[in-house]
């Protein structure tokens, strides 16, 4: 079955809300008998979670995907070659055999002892080490992309005390590497960059080089619980309709359309909506520093005005307390925080003017 080219641009701006930054695409064209870029999908200390939800594509399916708008070379999970035939298909990609492709790592990848905590075949009778497959791939690349957060951030393989030395993609080769993070990634994430890259080339990028189409916006700018927070009407507890912020919701700090796109292949739900807090899986402080995901965000500085929690976290990041910290600042420089933290908070925060201890 054919995919129409309506379908894809649908599929691409799929229930993309309208807000600042987002990459408009609407006037974009498909281009009847173009190539289908060859697709290498390599495996790396993965769970697999990333390549299972992309199957969970609805729009297209995933067979449409693979066979009309990529050409897959080679997917540890979904290739039946056996032997020496999957490394044989690699060997010919690097041989040049195989132009313009683009490479996909799920995983974090281990580098210590020269890389030999995983093994993805036997090569000239020797462990080929995904280190070396994605040092090798790399380079003729014409994308390198990073799905899931093991293979963007380096987490959870990598987290202390990392006795692999597992590393993200983007630490072990020197070339532009574009994440799709998230644990795992949503499948429209993941696919939606796929057919921007392939129909449209590199789309918008954030500092974290994360399409801002995708992840341009925080959880908490789009949560439908938003109006809870602002009130100061916080649940105490997991199935409390309230927002969850003070039982370890990370929505405040973490960049990605959850609340819009939702999940579930047709979009049927997302975390919060199931009642349990964001835990920050697209961030890089994810794993490490956004667990334990049900306490909530630590003691916070801000000039003039202390928010000390009395049920602070054991060790979310700085990048994550200055996340919130400037959250904050937004209100108090509109007036809502105080209110809010005065009704709200009491009980759980203490507020004292003057200079921060
Ligand atoms: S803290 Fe979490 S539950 Fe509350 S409004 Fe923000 S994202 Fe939603």
């Amino acid at each position: 079955m054919k995919i129409k080219p309506e379908q894809l641009k649908d599929m691409v701006r799929l229930r993309l809300q309208p807000s600042k930054g987002r990459t408009q695409i609407s006037d974009a064209k498909a281009q009847p008998g173009r190539e289908k870029p060859p697709l290498v999908w390599l495996e790396t200390n993965t769970c697999h979670g990333n390549i299972l939800s992309v199957m969970n594509i609805a729009n297209p399916t995933f067979p449409e995907l693979m066979e009309d708008i990529f050409d897959l070379r080679y997917s540890n999970t979904l290739m039946f070659g056996q032997g020496s035939q999957p490394i044989e298909v690699l060997e010919a990609v690097m041989a040049g055999e195989i132009k313009d492709y683009f490479l996909v790592v799920e995983g974090t990848v281990p580098t210590k002892d020269n890389g030999i905590y995983c093994v993805i075949g036997l090569k000239d009778g020797q462990n080929y080490t995904a280190l070396q497959a994605v040092r090798d791939l790399g380079p003729e690349a014409k994308y390198v992309i990073a799905v899931g957060s093991c293979a963007a951030w380096g987490l959870p393989f990598g987290a202390y005390p990392n006795p692999s030395g597992s590393k993200p993609v983007s630490a072990v080769i020197n070339r532009k590497v574009i994440n799709v993070p998230g644990c795992p990634t949503n499948p429209e994430w993941a696919v939606g960059t796929l057919v921007h890259l392939a129909m449209y080339g590199e789309p918008e990028l954030d500092s974290l080089n994360r399409p801002v189409m995708f992840y341009g916006e925080t959880i908490h700018n789009l949560c439908t619980r938003r109006h809870y927070y602002e009130s100061g009407i916080f649940a105490k507890k997991l199935g409390e309709p309230w927002c969850m912020f003070k039982i370890g919701c990370k929505g405040p700090v973490t960049y990605a359309d959850c609340p819009s796109r939702q999940w579930n292949g047709e979009h049927v739900n997302w975390p919060v909506g199931a009642n349990t807090p964001c835990i920050g899986c697209t961030s890089p402080e994810f794993l490490e520093r956004t667990a334990p995901f049900f306490k909530h965000l630590p003691d916070i500085q801000l000039p003039g005005v202390r928010v000390a929690s009395d049920r602070a976290a054991l060790a979310t990041g700085a990048v994550t307390a200055l996340g919130i910290g400037a959250h904050l600042a937004g209100q108090i420089a509109t007036g809502r925080l105080q209110k809010t933290l005065k009704k709200g908070f009491s009980g759980s925060f203490r507020i004292k003017k003057g200079k921060p201890k």
